[in-house]
């Protein structure tokens, strides 16, 4: 996905400019809690208006469903953003229609609009041809900057695109340009560590990724139901038994592809599924019965630092086990670690997303060393599957 417009192509001079950001922030009552999704809008709001365009910004927030509920209004998130951009934002009460028509005929160039929630209109998530002439209507050129909300194929992500002359803002952009560095065309080896709950969730990613890199590391709880497949003893663990047939065929797969696959050699067990909970550290064949594995072990931490040393590319998802519960987050935390470590001084390039994989990384106090994290959830784990994204298919050139 590198062929893309990037806003650097659009002449934005004197025109109104519709972005799709995602200010879909946390809110804890009535505070934003997290800022970081309207600092990602910033450098795009700033070249625009930098340049005399007329800024019109849309997002969802919640999950309304067509709905207008005064809890999932975006009216909070103008004055917040007001105080980051260091000018006043202006708010309408609705995205379509007069109330939106009426803010949008009174921005003087360079100024700034928040328009209502689009998911109180039920066009939005059917991706509603009228809704989205409706949105399109309000300006003359379209800004995708919110690559987290591109797997939806929304009015606000994909119609809107197709209707005005649209591109990749900023943010987007430079999340494209990672992504395709860490995946599309990578430096090879590549490595992928690939960790979490549940390989149920993650069976297109583990078949995608095993046609497409060098080394595959399996962990987390999701390692267990590979080791049950290689009949090994997984004891109490969370294993997904009925995916055993799935896990043997990744299995096959990666071999077909000569993917490596690394799994764990030792393990971390404990009797209850809590931090601190007594634990021990044994082979694979030493599971007993009342145990669950809750992490790798070191020789595991160290074969997977060894294909860190040995990558030029790493990507990752999900923890390498139940890192929530010291000392359980001792695998995840000393691999991320080595993985920042090389970023740092050997010019690995790191990226890595998923909702859980950046709490993991912030724990290990490693994310800004990476290349690159995404925050991403959903259209991170889309990609990385390989689907292609209604969003950025709309902006392709
Ligand atoms: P996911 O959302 O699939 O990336 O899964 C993340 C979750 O997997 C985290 O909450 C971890 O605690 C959990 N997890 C990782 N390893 C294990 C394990 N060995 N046993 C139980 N849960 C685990």
């Amino acid at each position: 996905m590198s062929h893309f417009r990037r806003l650097e192509d659009m002449h934005v001079e004197g025109k109104t400019v519709l972005v799709r950001v995602d200010f879909n922030v946390p809110v804890q009552e009535g505070v934003i809690s997290d800022d970081t999704r309207l600092r990602a809008a910033l450098p795009s709001l700033d070249w625009l208006r930098e340049r005399g365009a007329r800024v019109v910004l849309l997002s969802h927030f919640g999950r309304p469903k067509g709905h207008r509920i005064a809890d999932m209004s975006l009216a909070p998130v103008a004055p917040a953003l007001a105080g980051l951009l260091g000018e006043p934002v202006a708010f309408a009460d609705d995205c379509i229609g007069a109330v939106a028509q009426k803010a949008v005929a009174a921005l003087s160039p360079g100024a700034v609009l928040l328009l209502e929630n689009t998911r109180f209109h039920s066009g939005e998530a059917t991706n509603d041809v009228d809704f989205a002439t409706q949105l399109a209507a309000l300006g003359d050129i379209f800004v995708n900057d919110a690559f987290s909300c591109t797997h939806r194929a929304h009015a606000s992500t994909e119609k809107l695109a197709r209707l005005l002359p649209s591109c990749a803002g900023l943010a987007l952009a430079r999340e494209l340009d990672h992504l395709d560095q860490a995946l599309g065309h990578p430096r090879h080896p590549v490595l992928a560590v690939v960790g979490g709950a549940k390989v149920s969730t993650k069976i297109d990613l583990l078949k995608n990724l095993v046609s497409r890199v060098d080394i595959l590391c399996v962990g987390g709880g999701m390692a267990n139901t590979f080791l049950h497949a290689m009949g090994k003893p997984v004891g109490a663990s969370l294993c997904e038994a009925d995916l055993a047939d799935t896990a043997r065929q990744i299995m096959d797969n990666a071999a077909a592809a000569s993917c490596t696959l690394l799994l764990p050699v030792d393990v971390v067990v404990a009797q209850k599924f809590a931090a601190h909970a007594p634990h021990r550290t044994c082979g694979l064949d030493e599971v007993a019965e009342a145990e669950m594995i809750l992490d790798a072990g070191p020789h595991s931490v160290a074969a997977l630092n060894k294909a860190i040393d040995g990558a030029q590319t790493v990507i990752w998802n999900g923890p390498l086990g139940a890192f929530e519960l010291e000392p359980f987050d001792a695998a995840t935390v000393a691999a991320a670690r080595h993985c920042a470590h090389r970023t740092k001084t050997a010019g690995l390039v790191s990226v890595a997303g998923g909702g859980d994989t950046v709490a993991a990384l912030n724990a290990a106090g490693v994310a800004a060393d990476f290349s690159f994290v995404s925050t991403a959830g959903g259209a991170f784990l889309e990609w990385m599957e390989g689907k292609s994204l209604p969003g950025l298919e709309a902006l392709k050139s």
